[in-house]
């Protein structure tokens, strides 16, 4: 008997229908699985074969092969299993399941007959709600959550294949939700917050700019000036995700096998903060088509403390999906693209002893190996960060006595807003934060007079910046302006934007 069963394989982050075709005939008992599978697939049989004897059927009796489609896209993993041990209990009769098209199953199989969790069910659920929403998502009982979040779903999450059987056979189960949805509540995550840090009045500044117009940033300054302590509290003043972005991220997390870290869709924004040991693969991704830090950071921060510590050759990396929001991997079976708008936050030292900019102490660094030190950031790199801060270090009994700073929650009242004002400004586009605006909307939005221009295009000339600079620093002053909640963009906004690149000129002389 020949039957036709849907599974679903990732490719990067986009869900690719699978078509597992079984034939049963009558002959010597084999097995044959065909389809471009990889190792952990052609050991599926093994484990398929061995649960459904576990669960009281008899396994390979029959000649059966097997063969999934499209032929040309490697498949990988042991999500397939489920819809295997399915569609060969079909084929040789063991069960009957009516309206077996309806189905799509995604789940690896233990060999007693258990169901495991599986990756990028969430990506698989969004899939399915967009463009067959009729079908019904079988997943392991662990996956139930994930597919969950997409609530016009209906889903089975069954423990194991003889529970998964009982199940489909009931048909007035197939059509409903079971197990009935659990409560799904993701927290906010808890970070340090900004009224713990004394002064740096500077700092606290350009992060709030940051938050607001997604600005990407770089804090240098003597080891232990405050530079981490001030960006750790920086998650607890980002905008809320909207309910698009938070599908996004979450299925970038679920993709990685992350969703555990999610519970549930994601509603705080990413911070994520990598090793300086990283490599190009786990910031950019492609170990397994799986997505990197860049990705993970998607619609929030990816931040790089000891920026001079990491690899060359990974910060190199980032140049491209920093100037296109996206990583975009080439590989022998064609490429693959991972979303990765994130905003880079970086920290690093001003010399290798770490003291250039501190009055209170001597540096000793030669200033060759200074100049060494901080051509580590090249040129390109330090060109896309729009807010370049030092963060001066202040005498413990001057900042004790300081008065304590304002909240988190004072400044994300301000930020909320100002994004508020970009956002009603481009409605009609998904992205709308300031940082991420094109060269020709930004000429759209700036609503500035001559004198303002001027300004501008004579400063650019005074500190020879280059275009994507000058780029960059009018979109830093269009959110300083919505920040103050303007719709010009005015003089004071543009000095304001202009002396965050300061470093950059002294940097590269
Ligand atoms: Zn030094």
């Amino acid at each position: 008997m020949f039957i036709r069963i849907k599974s679903a394989a990732l490719r990067g982050i986009d869900v690719v229908t699978v078509e597992i075709e079984v034939d049963s005939t009558s002959g010597l008992p084999g097995f044959s699985l065909v389809g471009l599978p990889d190792n952990a697939v052609r050991e599926a049989r093994e484990r398929v074969i061995s649960a459904m004897r576990s669960c009281g059927f008899y396994g390979c009796s029959t000649r059966m092969t097997v063969n999934m489609s499209p032929a040309d896209l490697r498949k990988e993993g042991a999500s397939f299993d489920l819809g295997l041990a399915i569609g060969m209990l079909s084929a040789t009769e063991q069960v009957e399941i009516m309206n077996i098209e309806n189905y799509l199953f995604l789940g690896e199989l233990s060999l007693d007959g258990r169901l495991r969790p599986v990756h990028g069910v969430l990506a698989v659920a969004a899939n399915l709600a967009r463009y067959s929403p009729e079908t019904i998502f079988v997943v392991p009982y662990e996956n139930f959550e994930e597919a969950a979040c997409v609530e016009t779903l209906k889903v089975i999450a069954p423990k194991t294949l003889d529970e998964c059987l009982k199940r489909l056979q009931e048909p007035e189960m197939a059509c409903c939700r079971y197990p009935e949805c659990p409560p799904v509540s993701a927290t906010q995550n808890k970070t340090a917050d900004f009224s713990q840090v004394y002064g740096m009045a500077t700092v606290k500044r350009a992060l709030e700019i940051s938050a607001a117009g997604a600005h990407n940033f770089l804090l240098v300054g003597s080891p232990g000036s405050g530079k981490t302590l001030c960006a750790r509290c920086l998650p607890g003043i980002l905008p809320t995700m909207r309910r698009n972005e938070s599908l996004e991220s979450t299925i970038i997390h679920s993709c990685a096998g992350m969703f555990g870290s999610c519970k549930g869709l994601m509603k705080s924004r990413p911070f994520r903060s990598p090793h300086h040991t990283a490599t190009v693969a786990s910031l950019v991704g492609g170990m397994k088509l799986r997505p990197g830090e860049a990705s993970l950071a998607h619609n929030g921060v990816l931040f790089l403390d000891e920026l001079p510590e990491f690899q060359r050759a990974a910060l190199e990396s980032l140049r491209q999906p920093l100037e296109e929001g996206v990583v975009r991997l080439n590989r022998a079976s064609g490429s693959i693209c991972f979303p990765a708008n994130f905003v880079l936050g970086a920290a690093m030292n001003p010399c290798p002893c770490g003291y250039a900019m501190d009055n209170r102490r001597d540096c000793r660094c030669m200033p060759e190996a200074i100049k060494r030190y901080r051509t580590k950031v090249s040129g390109p790199l330090l060109d896309r960060i729009d807010l370049q801060v030092s963060v001066p270090s202040v005498p413990i009994d001057e900042s004790r006595q300081g008065k304590i700073g304002e909240s988190s929650d004072e400044i994300q009242k301000r930020v909320e807003r100002a994004c508020e004002i970009q956002e009603g400004r481009l409605k009609e586009k998904k992205i709308f934060r300031n940082g991420h605006q094109d060269g020709k909307t930004l000429k759209d939005i700036l609503f500035w007079d001559n004198d303002a221009e001027n300004f501008a295009l004579k400063a650019a000339e005074k500190w020879r910046m280059s275009h994507r600079g000058y780029d960059r620093m009018l979109k830093v002053a269009r959110t300083i302006a919505d920040l103050r909640q303007s719709v010009r963009v005015e003089r004071p906004d543009l000095a304001e934007a202009i002396q965050y690149r300061a470093l950059e000129t002294v940097w590269m002389d």
